[in-house]
């Protein structure tokens, strides 16, 4: 069905196409399908668009991004099926690492992935032979490579679940999380938490990055301002705030 550019759903419908589309291409596991609904219900009461607590962690995001010694962006299915062109052009732009990591590993969908981030230009992705386990979580979830995640001082992560987001900050990683739920386990955790669509989210560092490259001290000031708890905080203000005037629109 062609979606008319003009349907007030349009982005939303778009992006349900396109991970249907993945899933059938085998990069998307079924359940993306469910995460991704999670967090387009969040978007809803967002406005679906970009609030000023995300752009300002979006801009701390970047800021960590740019000081890190080494920088890793971990992808999975979803966030590779919605936006492999902006995360193979963000982590040129750091520069970063892109290790393929996932929920429910399968090599044969990690090395699609891999191949859908080559299309786009992606360089000496990782992910595809770990060497290294995340220490406290069982299971395939720990694999990672050494040269990566494993070896990484931050981690930009994204659709990520709490028990991983938990396991790598233990291990003392700066943890800076795309999630549209201000309430997961992994906004909590994170140190920077950006509630944004992860496509939205990830345009945006990118530009920041591109912005803030060189100026150390403003890359200094921006980190040591932010706080992510009161930013948490915010955001989840301003849903309330959203929500009453949506519920009174209707009256
Ligand atoms: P946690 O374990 O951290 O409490 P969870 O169990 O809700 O989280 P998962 O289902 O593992 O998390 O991951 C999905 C998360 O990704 C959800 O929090 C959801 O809000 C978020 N999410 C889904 N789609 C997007 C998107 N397009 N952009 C940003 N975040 C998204």
């Amino acid at each position: 069905m062609k979606i008319p550019k003009s349907h007030p759903r349009y982005h939303s419908l778009k992006m349900r196409e396109k991970l249907v589309e993945f899933v059938e291409k085998g990069v998307v596991h079924k359940t993306g399908l469910i995460a991704h609904g999670r967090g387009e219900a969040f978007d809803y009461l967002l406005g679906e668009k970009t609030i000023k607590q995300a752009e300002r962690a979006e801009e701390a995001a970047a800021a960590f991004l740019l000081k890190a010694e080494n920088p890793v962006i971990s992808v999975n299915g979803n966030t590779a099926a919605l936006t492999a062109e902006s995360i193979v052009i963000l982590s040129k732009r750091i520069p970063a690492k892109i290790e393929v990591n996932l929920f429910h590993r399968a090599e044969e969908r990690i090395r699609r992935i891999k191949k859908l981030l080559e299309a786009h230009g992606g360089e000496g992705i990782l992910g595809e032979y770990p060497d290294s386990k995340i220490p406290g979580l069982e299971h395939d979830r720990a694999l990672c490579t050494h040269e990566g995640i494993f070896n990484a001082d931050t981690v930009l992560l994204s659709l990520e679940d709490g028990d991983r987001t938990k396991a790598l900050k233990e291990m003392g990683k700066v943890i800076i999380a795309i999630d549209l739920n201000p309430l997961s386990r992994t906004s909590r955790c994170a140190d920077v938490t950006i509630v944004d669509d992860v496509n939205r989210a990830v345009l945006r560092i990118t530009a920041f990055v591109k912005n803030l490259k060189g100026k150390n001290e403003k890359i200094k000031n921006l980190i040591e301002n932010f706080n992510n708890e009161e930013n948490l905080n915010a955001v989840i203000e301003y849903i309330g705030v959203r929500m009453k005037e949506l519920a009174s629109k209707d009256k």
